[in-house]
């Protein structure tokens, strides 16, 4: 019998079937060539190590996408050590694909949403020049008809991939509290957008520390590719057709061009967008204190605001925006540590980490990268008691993270 026509979807950190424009095609290229579809998850290209809280959310997010595609006849094969091209090479002897299709990062633009060429340092220049409006979702597309009984692959290799480590009972005061995978993201927007009245709060809570419901906790899910952001952005204009456009969603719509920024802006300025002097090519002021750094990465910076804050990251990898914030600009402007440290221990411990939106906001904080009051001048400081006084008054967040995590609340 002549072996089955193989087209391959790759999935490239993108673990969903909603808004795949990649998948869309490899389901019209295989209905037109009558093939088969097989669908490969490796280590996205320059992925470096995810901390635990990460690796956690992916694995769920792998394992539901796995059984989705296994009742469409369709194995999900995982190569977490190998980039696409090792794990193609590996199969080869097995299936040759006659077309492999990459999937992308979700984005709001297909393409430069301001020109390469123009494109502005700052967010708010950014915004101004959007030459066009976000594009829409896709939605997943139909699999019937596309599997096999895969007798050419080793039976090993269609088992699920490893279940997710045991890992300890996921500590009760975390603020974000949801597995990985797509159901469970499409819930949660599906709960902060039209459930609860979270959305229509959020520009007066978004600076809160602690709960669910301060914010919408969906960067963990875009971190591990199991949301698209454009079904966030559909979501919303969906909410605004139903109570009109208010503050909140309005916010809302900021934040998540905020992440576009970043995007394009790491796209736009490569190897200068990580480099210590940013954007700004300036000169480094730090100390590099590495026993002084070893103590900030164990939760003792010797702020008990600050310590708080690397408690809760460590138990749980997820950190309000302000406490980031706050964690960053004492880094930078207490400690003096290099903020290229900072950023690179955030990368591993954030539940959300992912390379561009942390380095932006990192160098944001450290003077060197797009704010706008930083350029020719110094980094923003906040004044911790202040900023205290104003977002933890009853001071529930810094008590609730100075116990113990086996301690009832
Ligand atoms: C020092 C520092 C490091 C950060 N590192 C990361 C990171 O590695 N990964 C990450 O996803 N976010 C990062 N952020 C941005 C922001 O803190 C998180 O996106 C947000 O807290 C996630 O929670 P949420 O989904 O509930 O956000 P919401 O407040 O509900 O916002 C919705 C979405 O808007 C986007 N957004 C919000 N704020 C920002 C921002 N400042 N920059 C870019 N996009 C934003 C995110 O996609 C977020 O999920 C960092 C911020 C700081 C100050």
């Amino acid at each position: 019998m002549a072996a089955a026509v193989t087209i391959a979807l790759a999935l490239e950190g993108q673990l969903r079937l909603d808004d795949q424009p990649a998948l869309h095609q490899a389901v019209a290229l295989a209905r037109q060539r009558r093939a088969r579809l097989l669908v490969l998850a490796c280590r996205p290209e320059g992925q470096r190590l995810r901390g635990p809280h990460q690796r956690q959310l992916e694995a769920q997010a792998l394992a539901s996408l796995h059984a989705r595609l296994a009742a469409a006849g369709i194995p999900l094969l995982a190569f977490p050590q190998h980039i696409t091209a090792a794990a193609l090479a590996e199969l080869r002897p097995m299936v040759q694909p006659e077309a492999v299709l990459q999937a992308q990062e979700s984005r709001l633009f297909g393409t430069w949403p301001v020109a390469a060429e123009r494109f502005p340092s700052v967010f708010s220049q950014f915004r101004r020049g959007l030459e066009r409006d976000p594009e829409p979702p896709l939605p997943p597309p139909d699999l019937a008809g596309l599997g096999d009984a895969w007798d050419d692959l080793p039976r090993s290799w269609l088992v699920p991939p490893a279940a997710p480590p045991a890992a300890a009972a996921a500590d009760p005061r975390s603020a974000f509290s949801f597995p990985g995978d797509e159901s469970a993201a499409l819930a949660r927007l599906q709960h902060y957008l039209f459930a609860s009245d979270g959305l229509r709060h959020y520009k007066a809570t978004r600076n809160g520390l602690v709960g669910t419901e301060f914010s919408a906790k969906v960067s963990p899910f875009l971190g591990v590719g199991s949301l698209s952001v454009r079904r966030i952005w559909q979501e919303v204009l969906r909410y605004q057709e139903l109570h009109g456009a208010d503050e909140g969603s309005e916010w809302m719509q900021q934040e998540l061009l905020w992440r576009e920024f970043f995007l394009w802006s790491e796209q736009r300025h490569g190897d200068a967008f990580h480099a210590p002097g940013g954007l700004q090519n300036r000169t480094p002021d730090w100390v590099e204190d590495r026993e002084r750094f070893v103590r900030w990465t164990r939760g003792d910076a010797g702020h008990p605001l600050i310590d708080a804050q690397l408690s809760e990251l460590l138990a749980t990898g997820y950190l309000s925006n302000r406490g980031r914030q706050w964690v960053a600009s004492h880094f930078v402007n207490e400690l003096r540590l290099p903020w290229i440290w900072g950023a690179r221990f955030f990368e591993w411990a954030l539940i959300d980490a992912h390379p561009a939106l942390n380095t932006g906001n990192w160098a944001y904080l450290a003077g060197v990268g797009s704010d706008p009051r930083s350029f020719g001048g110094s980094p923003r400081r906040f004044d911790l008691e202040r900023q205290v006084r104003l977002y933890d008054p009853g001071q529930t967040h810094r008590q609730r993270w100075s116990r113990p995590a086996s301690l009832p609340l």
